[in-house]
């Protein structure tokens, strides 16, 4: 039994749902209780079509719970102006996805730098940033190298560090190893486990049960319901630190009634494979980010 402090919350949602306007209205989250503390490693996981997109795009600020109250570092972002929710998605969130989301013709660290455009950092301090970054992911000798040098888990590690270069409270992270082989995945994973233990808070959508079982808490979510695992749930192995604070179990639930979701809709139902802020952004189109102001904004792609 560790003796430690409760680690303050990251997320709090209560009593948070969100149903698509339709018509016809999907009631795609139920009402949701959940608190993730600063320094926990969760994973959260689900058939296709059972919510996992529309509680990410909760977490990372890209829609709005249409009911209840989400907090993100005790800042309540549900009703926060648009301009304090970019504030919070630039500076206290990391985004990692399936597809990576690079800029073809930038090298890695350009696109780690980035995001710093949209965190309002010095530019004198960009460069030094974004090195540092890959250097945590291990990639700090291909910084000069452009995406379609590097391999796919190269990739991800680029998305990684472009994540973490603003030091985000929270990494946000959906299906992120959903396009690498069984071999980089482990390499993937091996990594996201040791920002986690570097102090890393992580929240993991997957698919994997071998990505879920390294984390220490497992969330299940199906039909828009939130469920807790327990921490010997399958696939579980590893290092679960003996004696959790004790607050964590049973701290998800959902309550109220189901309303004839329709399951197994493509995971392109929430558009995971567009960045976010903008579901309908053209590929090609003008580069955007989440939260994009313009800023001093760099570039277009080809086109
Ligand atoms: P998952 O990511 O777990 O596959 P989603 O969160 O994308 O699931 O979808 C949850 C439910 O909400 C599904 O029934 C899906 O069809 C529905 N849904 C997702 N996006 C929309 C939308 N834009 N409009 C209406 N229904 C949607
Ligand atoms: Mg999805």
């Amino acid at each position: 039994m560790t003796m430690t402090a409760v680690a303050p919350p990251v997320i709090r949602l209560s009593a948070v749902a969100y149903t698509y306007a339709g018509p016809p209205p999907v009631r795609a989250l139920l009402p949701t209780d959940l608190v993730i503390r600063r320094g926990e490693h969760v994973a959260i996981t689900g058939p296709s079509g059972s919510g996992k997109s529309t509680l990410l795009n909760l977490l990372g600020l890209l829609d709005r719970p249409t009911e209840g109250l989400l907090e993100i570092d005790g800042i309540d972002v549900g009703s926060a102006s648009e301009r304090d929710r970019a504030a919070v998605r630039a500076h206290r969130i990391g985004f990692v996805f399936q597809s990576f989301h690079l800029l073809p013709h930038r090298t890695a660290a350009e696109n780690v730098m980035l995001a710093q455009v949209y965190a309002d950092m010095p530019r004198r301090r960009r460069l030094g940033a974004a090195l540092a970054a890959l250097a945590q992911v291990g990639l700090e000798h291909r910084a000069h190298a452009l995406p379609t040098a590097l391999s796919g888990g190269e990739r991800q590690r680029v998305a990684i560090a472009r994540a973490l270069v603003n030091h985000p409270s929270l990494l946000l992270c959906d299906e992120p190893t959903g396009n690498l082989d069984t071999a980089t995945t482990r390499e993937l994973t091996d990594l996201l486990v040791s920002l986690h233990e570097g102090g890393t808070t992580l929240v993991i959508i997957t698919h994997n049960p071998a990505v879920a079982g390294r984390a220490e808490r497992r969330v299940t979510i199906r039909d828009g319901q939130l469920g807790e695992s327990p921490d010997d749930g399958p696939g579980g192995q590893d290092d679960t630190p003996g004696g959790q604070d004790g607050g964590h179990g049973g701290q998800a639930r959902s309550s109220g009634g189901q309303d004839g979701l329709p399951g197994g809709q493509g995971e392109a139902a929430g558009g995971q494979d567009t960045w976010p802020g903008r579901p309908d952004d053209s590929p090609g189109g003008r580069d955007t980010w989440p939260g994009g102001q313009d800023g001093e904004h760099e570039t277009r792609q080809e086109g």
